[in-house]
């Protein structure tokens, strides 16, 4: 038998109306958006399918305050029972290439890779290597020495960081350096 909430999380592609998280049948509820209590009818019109926690919380309020709720959460919105549960399951587009950040922004700036890379070229002076191939197994070496992801996309990513930096200049398979 197809429920009434079965209709709504079909045509809302199995998510949340708010959320956007996929949304178990389990943990799903029919949110009436004019409250039956305000005279809103049980039309699909006037339904939508959402977590239980954030059905709970709209409760009766009026449209308006709803629409609010809403606003104030500034296009990210998060139902209340699910914050803090979103970890094991990242949406995929957080899986692509690990973007660098600044050493700025990592906090403890020394143990950024890009920091480790350039503290370590520049401590091998002279005998810094000098082909792309093995500056790649020798940031990759680094990168597993301090525990850091040592995947073939973070070692070029770094690779690029460095050029972009202006501290190594590639051309076809050397490496020179300007480490000042
Ligand atoms: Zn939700």
């Amino acid at each position: 038998m197809t429920t009434h909430l079965d209709r709504l999380l079909f045509s809302q592609g199995g998510e949340c109306f708010f959320c956007r998280k996929p949304l178990p049948k389990a943990e799903a509820s029919v949110e009436h958006l004019v409250a039956s209590a305000n005279g809103g009818t049980s039309d699909d019109g006037n339904c939508v399918a959402c977590c239980k926690a954030l059905n709970h919380l709209l409760g009766s309020k009026s449209i308006k305050e709803k629409l609010q709720i809403v606003l104030n959460q500034r296009g990210d919105f998060q139902c209340p029972g699910s914050v803090g549960t979103q970890s094991t399951s990242v949406p995929s587009t957080n899986t692509q290439k690990t973007v660098l950040k600044p050493a700025s922004e990592v906090g403890n700036g020394a143990s950024a890779p890009i920091d480790l890379v350039l503290e370590d070229l520049k401590k091998r002076g002279a005998s810094r290597p000098r082909k792309v191939s093995t500056l790649t197994s020798t940031i990759k070496a680094l990168l597993k020495q301090h525990k850091k992801t040592n995947t073939d996309g973070e070692v070029s990513g770094l690779i690029d960081e460095l050029q972009k930096r202006g501290k190594a200049m590639i051309i076809d398979t050397k490496v020179t350096y300007k480490l000042g």
